[in-house]
């Protein structure tokens, strides 16, 4: 113990215990049996626990501390591998604050009162690698395990194949090891998961566990038919040669040696140039094809690193920037059943309120009965809830060992919960629905929310809650009714008045100038989102031929199946849809006739796109397609003119190429566009 050390009061020194002990527990199933026990954030905050007693009193630190060691041992079943080099963890940042004390300390102790330059990367969440090359060639690699000793995973790593197996040079280095992140990239892990999931087996809780689990496979023959992926960031052990002494430009000299290196990667001039990049990249990161959970800042200079060295598990002169975790743990205080705009019913968490990617929520979403069951998610469980982006939380999976006594499977009921009808569910089918139609109130509310929404009519002001007002009140049951809203029965409702209730009114009125795409997207077809709404109006060229047309007609809309044809000839032959849209029409809604298809620049051209674009989503791309005349499909064949091929793209490119089609890359596509 050190002299003057305060010496911990006994319930400290038991909690220091009780957390090791805890901490130890979850780095084994997170590191060796690449199944965490619960989110990262609640690991992080009993880490950060116990480093704050640490802290307080020196004295019970012990060797063996989780704060003291990276990961954990190796497990027997590979060849243990001592690296040259210990392979160290990150410091972590959790606020700007963080930040900036870290580059306060950075130029304390570099005597520096200017400011200091930094490499900026992506934090990729994947796992540690090691990977030897020996004369230039491709000789060994090894997981970080606990830093000072990995595990040999040189035939795994090899499946990978970006991994150049010689290094692009004529006068290699004797030894260069290099270092970097295996990941999974999203796309693939998502296929992974739906196979699993498939199969019945179990999936992986998050693309880095899957990496994990993929590359620590025994039979590297598995590993191969996982989809993974290596970015270099960095270097260990090195023999001969000459490399840069700066971050940044080493990083572009192991690009031209072959590797492949993470392209957000930067060179900024001081903090405040980092902290930018975490804003820039934050805003990117849900569109990026792999997922990552923060940013890293090193000092770029490898003189300074030198003189800044390390501490116990990280170095001085680096620090991982966190993003607000997505996932944390909470318990469910009740599971009920919403209705949908199609009577579809969604089995929602109640949850305690907590605080998730940035903002608290207290409700997830279960999907539907057959994931609840599969989940088996009860009233009183402990939980994990995602909120990634701006996608609906949902609740990942259960704490099986936290579940109390006296719980119940959720079932599915027998009657809308709003209306009281039957529910019904089709046999086979994942979706249970109210059959109340336009007689349940919740159905009648989604309809007109949907109608109102930014992508259909837009109409300005009026949000979920003033639709259900308006419907709870008796003014409107159909999208028709909107139209003869006027302003004194508008300035009468609660919390409204004469000037929102004229505003509305307005908005309404504007709303009537629109397009057949939106219009028909605002209907609320069963099946029939924005891109299907595009094509058919497309195809069709008028609401009318779209109204007298039969089903064998509809079904020849690319890329419209049996299923959604029979949908939407059902919605335009029931009687009180058809007095609806002529209620709709009479009230003066109106668009632009359409340019005709053979007219556009790429009239009756198919198009097929694959991967993810860096400028356009989905929805942006199909409907400039569209406009200029093009159809887009989901699948290629003969008969496909263009496959477009963004990032991380799937099987299609590989049919593309078999089937000899063109193939436009984003820029080519967008000069396509553009001509
Ligand atoms: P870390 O993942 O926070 O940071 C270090 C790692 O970052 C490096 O080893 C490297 O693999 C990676 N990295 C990614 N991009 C990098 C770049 N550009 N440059 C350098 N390194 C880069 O630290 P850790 O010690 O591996 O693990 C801690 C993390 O694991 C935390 O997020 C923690 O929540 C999680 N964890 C969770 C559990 C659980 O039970 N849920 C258990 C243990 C650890």
């Amino acid at each position: 113990m050190s002299a003057g050390a305060p010496k911990a009061p006994e319930a400290a020194a038991r909690r220091a215990a009780e957390l090791r002990r805890l901490i130890d527990r979850y780095n084994y199933r997170y590191y060796a049996l690449d199944d965490p026990e619960v989110p990262d954030a609640e690991y992080d905050q009993r880490l950060r626990e116990l480093q704050a007693l640490e802290a307080q009193y020196p004295a019970l630190v012990t060797p063996d501390s989780p704060t003291q060691r990276v990961g954990t041992s190796p497990v027997a079943a590979f060849a243990e591998v001592r690296h040259r080099l210990p392979m160290l963890s990150l410091d972590n940042a959790f606020s700007d604050e963080e930040v900036r004390d870290f580059d306060r300390r950075v130029r304390e102790r570099l005597g520096e009162a200017a400011s200091v330059a930094y490499s900026v990367e992506p934090k990729l969440d994947g796992l540690a690698v090691n990977a030897t090359y020996v004369d230039g060639v491709y000789a060994r690699a090894a997981t970080r395990g606990d830093g000072e000793k990995g595990e040999d995973i040189t035939a795994n790593l090899r499946t990978i194949r970006s991994l150049p197996l010689r290094l692009h040079t004529r006068t290699p280095p004797r030894l260069l090891e290099v270092r970097g992140e295996a990941y999974m990239p999203l796309a693939g892990f998502r296929r992974l998961n739906e196979q699993a999931a498939a199969r019945g087996e179990k999936t992986f809780v998050n693309p880095r566990n899957a990496a994990a689990g993929a590359l620590r496979q025994l039979d590297p023959a598995v590993s191969a038919a996982r989809p993974l992926d290596f970015f270099v960031y960095g270097i260990g052990e090195v023999d001969g040669g000459s490399l840069p002494e700066r971050q940044g430009e080493l990083l572009e000299t192991l690009r031209r040696l072959g590797f492949r290196i993470c392209p957000q990667t930067r060179v900024v001039a001081s903090i405040d140039g980092c902290l930018r990049y975490f804003r820039e990249i934050g805003a990117e990161r849900h569109r990026l094809a792999y997922q990552i959970d923060g940013v890293v800042y090193k000092v770029d200079d490898f003189a300074q690193q030198r003189r800044l060295g390390f501490v116990a598990r990280a170095p001085r002169w680096a620090i991982a920037h966190k993003f607000p975790a997505e996932e944390a743990m909470t318990t469910v205080r009740g599971i009920e059943f919403q209705v949908g705009r199609t009577g579809a019913l969604t089995p929602v968490a109640r949850l305690a309120p907590i605080h998730v990617g940035g903002v608290t929520v207290s409700n997830a979403t279960l999907h539907n009965i057959d994931e609840l069951h599969r989940k088996d998610v009860r009233i009183g469980d402990t939980v994990v809830v995602r909120r990634a982006g701006d996608v609906i939380p949902e609740v990942v999976m259960v704490l099986a060992e936290r579940r109390p006594h006296g719980t119940h499977r959720v079932e599915l009921p027998k009657v809308c919960p709003v209306c009281g009808s039957p529910v019904e569910r089709v046999e086979g089918q994942a979706i249970a629905r109210c059959t109340g139609g336009r007689r349940c109130p919740a159905q009648r509310k989604e309809e007109i929310k949907h109608f109102a929404s930014r992508r259909a009519l837009d109409i300005q002001g009026l949000g979920d809650k003033l639709v259900e007002q308006l419907v709870d009140a008796g003014l409107v049951s159909s999208p028709a009714d909107l139209f003869e809203l006027d302003e004194p029965r508008l300035a009468a409702l609660d919390r409204m008045g004469e000037k929102s209730a004229r505003k509305l009114v307005a908005a309404i009125e504007h709303s009537k100038r629109t397009t057949l795409p939106r219009f028909l997207n605002a209907l609320g077809i069963r099946d029939v989102g924005e891109a299907t709404a595009a094509t058919l109006a497309t195809h069709f060229g008028s609401l009318d031929a779209l109204r007298e047309a039969d089903e064998a007609r509809i079904r020849e809309v690319p890329d419209v199946g049996p299923i959604v044809a029979a949908n939407v000839f059902a919605y335009f032959r029931d009687r009180d849809n058809a007095a609806i849209l002529d209620r709709l029409l009479a009230s003066g809604i109106h668009w632009p006739a359409l340019p005709t298809p053979a007219r556009g620049a790429l009239a009756g051209k198919v198009f097929v796109l694959t991967g993810t674009l860096e400028g356009y989503t989905r929805e942006d791309a199909t409907e400039r397609i569209v406009a200029r005349g093009g159809k887009v499909t989901g699948s290629v064949s003969k008969k496909t003119d263009y496959v477009v091929v963004g990032r991380e793209p799937g099987s299609k490119l590989d049919k593309a190429r078999s089937l000899g089609l063109a193939i436009l890359d984003e820029a080519e596509f967008t000069r396509l566009l553009r001509d």
